[in-house]
């Protein structure tokens, strides 16, 4: 997603929802959509901590970050009951979760996504984005022992 983008779709959709695009909804924006990787929300308030963006309060970035979700611009999931990590839907990709030591495996698969077209081409759904999250345990976790 470009920033451009990003910021039309955003604005857009707190119209819709009444509501401001205040500097700290954009400043988060703009912290989160050059971003690759996947991040929970205590490591994005550090983020701005450490670039000395330190007036946006906790409650803040944890709702626009559910604004960003709603609008379609970050994907989040759970790692495990604790943690929820976000990432900026850029490429169509899935996932898999180890429950235990918190690892996400990223894989695509041509095939999901013609199935899921299919899908929802037959219930009349025009698809936007999707977001398979399979749990379990990786490798290294089946091989370690309790
Ligand atoms: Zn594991
Ligand atoms: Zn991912």
């Amino acid at each position: 997603v470009e920033i451009n983008q990003a910021v039309k779709l955003f604005s857009k959709y707190l119209k819709t929802k009444k509501l401001k695009f205040t500097w700290e909804r954009k400043t988060i924006l703009e912290g989160i959509i050059k971003r690759r990787d996947h991040f929970t929300s205590d490591e994005l308030i550090l983020h701005f901590e450490r670039n000395g963006v330190d007036r946006i309060s906790r409650a803040t970035v944890y709702r626009s970050l559910k604004l960003l979700e709603e609008a379609g611009i970050v994907n989040s999931f759970h790692l495990n009951d604790v943690f929820k990590v976000f990432e900026v839907i850029s490429s169509e990709h899935d996932h898999m979760i180890c429950y235990k030591c918190g690892k996400i495996i990223e894989f695509f698969d041509h095939r999901i996504e013609k199935i899921l077209n299919e899908i929802s081409k037959k219930k009349g759904f025009k698809a936007i984005s999707h977001s398979i999250n399979i749990s379990g345990l990786c490798e290294e976790c089946q091989n370690k022992k309790a």
